[in-house]
């Protein structure tokens, strides 16, 4: 088994942070993440229980943060001042990095000017707008709880609170979507000349409502993606991950420091987190919460009381712990990193495992240079936008096992 992290190893390490809040106020048809409605009392619990986790952790990794991404769930829905208790832990427990990227996702309709402006002075300064569509059908269609008119109302306040980097959530390859729709919701958003924009497809997930009304049409998808893809880019928004565009200067930091395998905290129930220590793809640990949100609570409210031990890293909260082999962390680093546009490092490879990278993939890469789904340009290696468009189907072939 490889060895787990020590802490001197994570100590003086760049990272990153996430912290999970599962709360909606109703439960979207296609949703299958961690979330859903809870009363107050639990809320507050939860809050409690978030903020000794995020001082458990603090303890054993006092980490310089780079990032800090707070999603859900809903965290807007939260009260104001349980947001600003949790992000008054974070710095005392933390060192937030001088131009720390601090993102909140947010909801339209659950966040008010007195919300926002707790945001801010407590040191949020991106939010992320789950909008998904401004045409009135396709909302009520996806169990959204709110309007058109509702996010640019959430919008408009979100500037006048002074935030200058907002990104929004939109969704292709809904049922019956045309692309007369998908431009309406493209062209109402750009006219607001959001930082960033994600455009996600809608994946049908079983177990939720939507897997049992509609089938996935993936031509009709993979041509919906295109067009935004081209429309997107027309207008000064570049793709630089699969799903996501920004304008120069404004790509997340966050979601990029996932995919360069950046180390993260998470903390929250379900929350994931990468620990990486060692050198040569050794020393490193995916771990994931438990996932029951009454023992989380429970568990929590034991961590102030936990004596902090001694080497490796631990935690009680952890339900899994999955020290990455060499060879794991470099299929990480190939799937992940080829997710962004700009690719990966040939040289970072070498560096990082201590072996040339056509040693380990050169028969893969060869055969997708081939096949124009990738490029080599120099140092850097990356799928074409045709091998965007297959991406999954390429990704699927790093695989090592
Ligand atoms: S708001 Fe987001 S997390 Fe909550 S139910 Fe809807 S899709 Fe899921």
């Amino acid at each position: 088994m490889p060895p787990l992290p020590g802490k001197e190893d994570v100590m003086d390490t760049e990272m990153e942070l996430y912290l999970h809040i599962p709360f909606c106020v109703k439960k979207c048809e296609y949703c299958d993440f961690l979330s859903g409605p809870y009363d107050e009392k639990t809320q507050h619990a939860y809050v409690l229980a978030l903020c000794n986790e995020i001082r458990y952790m603090g303890r054993q990794i006092p980490a310089k943060l780079r990032s800090v991404f707070i999603g859900g769930g809903t965290p807007s829905w939260l009260d104001g001042q349980e947001m600003e208790r949790i992000m008054e832990t974070v710095k005392a427990s933390f060192t937030l990095l001088p131009g720390a990227e601090v993102t909140i996702e947010c909801n339209p309709g659950t966040v008010t000017r007195e919300k926002l402006s707790i945001y801010r002075s407590s040191g949020i300064n991106r939010l992320s707008i789950g909008l998904q569509s401004a045409n009135e059908e396709e909302l009520k269609l996806l169990g959204r709880i709110h309007t058109f008119d509702r996010f640019l109302h959430t919008y408009e306040m979100a500037r006048e609170a002074g935030f200058s980097n907002i990104s929004v959530d939109i969704m292709t390859g809904l049922p019956g979507q045309t692309k007369e729709l998908l431009s309406h919701t493209l062209s109402s958003v750009l006219r607001l000349k959001p930082e960033h924009i994600s455009a996600y497809s809608l994946i049908i997930e079983e177990g939720t409502p939507f897997y049992e009304k509609y089938t996935a049409d993936e031509d009709a998808e993979y041509e919906l993606m295109k067009w935004a893809r081209e429309y997107l880019e027309q207008r000064g928004y570049h793709r630089y991950e699969i799903s996501n565009y920004a304008r120069p200067g404004y790509e997340s930091l966050h979601n990029t420091g996932y995919w360069r395998r950046v180390p993260y905290i998470g903390c929250g129930v379900g929350a994931a987190g990468l620990l990486v220590g060692g050198r040569e793809g050794n020393g490193e640990l995916r771990t994931e919460n438990i996932r029951d949100i009454y023992r989380y609570i429970e568990l929590c409210s034991q961590l102030p009381d936990i004596k902090i031990p001694q080497g490796d890293l631990y935690s009680p909260l952890w339900e899994e712990q999955t020290p990455l082999t060499r060879e794991d962390a470099m299929e990480e680093f190939m799937f992940l990193g080829l997710r962004m546009t700009e690719g990966i490092s040939a040289a970072e490879f070498a560096s990082v495992f201590g072996i040339g990278i056509e040693e380990v993939y050169g028969e893969v890469l060869q055969r997708f240079y081939d096949q124009g789904l990738m490029e080599r340009q120099k140092d850097r290696i990356f799928l074409t936008e045709q091998g965007m468009d297959v991406s999954n189907m390429v990704l699927a072939e790093f695989l090592l096992s």
